[in-house]
């Protein structure tokens, strides 16, 4: 596991109708891109620990985050972090 504490990140800022903070392309109620390197960066720098997807929805309504949480369980869960 890579420590990234210690490390300065520069960051490229997302392009034009780019998510801020995951720089993927989403609209603002719906979960950042889990899987967005941006992401998981600017996380890890913010919070001192990499993002999970619960994270990624935190800014969602419940009824998002309901439908986030059926169409992320189950497969292909073993491997993230
Ligand atoms: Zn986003």
């Amino acid at each position: 596991m890579s420590d990234w504490s210690g490390l300065e990140v520069r960051l490229m800022a997302p392009g034009p109708g780019r998510c801020p903070d995951c720089a993927g392309v989403h609209e603002p109620g719906e979960p950042h891109d889990i899987g967005s390197l941006y992401y998981q960066m600017k996380f890890r720098q913010q919070h001192g620990c990499g993002p999970t997807r619960w994270d990624a929805a935190a800014h969602c309504e419940p009824a998002v985050q309901a439908a986030w949480a059926e169409q992320t369980t189950g497969e292909g869960e073993a491997g993230m972090t």
